[in-house]
């Protein structure tokens, strides 16, 4: 890799979100769901593996109350197009009824996936059930979806890091950034290793 590469991957954009605006907004979401559930002996933070994983374990901190989390690994991307299908490849282990939980992922884009997991969660009877997405291309909506706490809305761009990654690559970024999908696909053809 060139060590003088003006971002760790050759593929970013541009810098959308810094770091610091996430921290700053991340902090706020906390001490709101802080205030929210200060009568919740009993609150889940709910995770979707694995791209909101960086946002949950920050906004936690921001989280002075007690609380337990969890997770769960879904998929329902080929790439960079939603399927449409989502499925649950690993379950939560918490039996959640009667709990309040906070549904967490890192974007929302058609909202398949939240919409999905929202069915089948209220199915288990938590005592509430409020959904928090840190990204959403409201835009792009399909179906109906009320996030309950969000971190920003962004337009129809493919981004990267905080958690997202294209292909596992760019969790690692501590900023959300474009990418630069012309380059994207020069430097991993989409046919790469079908051989
Ligand atoms: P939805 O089901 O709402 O169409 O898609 C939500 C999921 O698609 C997210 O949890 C995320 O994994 C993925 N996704 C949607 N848009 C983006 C994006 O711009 N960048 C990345 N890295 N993932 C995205
Ligand atoms: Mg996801
Ligand atoms: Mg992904």
């Amino acid at each position: 890799m060139n060590p003088r590469l003006k971002f760790p991957y050759e593929f970013i954009g541009e810098i959308l979100i810094t770091q610091e605006q996430i921290q700053q907004r991340v902090a706020d979401l906390g001490e709101q769901i802080t205030q929210d559930y200060q009568h919740s002996d009993k609150l889940l933070l709910l995770g979707l593996l694995r791209g909101s994983v960086m946002f949950m374990t920050d906004l936690m901190r921001h989280i002075r109350r007690p609380m337990t989390m969890d997770f769960m690994l879904v998929s329902s991307y080929a790439g960079t197009e939603s399927s449409g299908f989502v499925r649950i490849d690993a379950d939560h282990k918490t039996n959640i009824y009667g709990w309040d939980v906070i549904l967490i992922d890192d974007i929302v884009d058609t909202g398949y996936t939240l919409y999905t997991v929202r069915k089948l969660l209220l199915e288990r009877q938590p005592r509430s059930l409020k959904i928090c997405a840190l990204l959403d291309k409201k835009a792009r909506h399909k179906v109906d979806i009320h996030i309950d706490y969000l971190g920003f809305e962004i337009p129809d761009y493919f981004v990267v890091g905080y958690g997202l990654d294209i292909d596992e690559k760019g969790r690692n970024l501590p900023y959300i950034a474009s990418v630069d999908l012309e380059k994207y696909k020069k430097l991993y053809p989409p046919d790469e290793g079908k051989k």
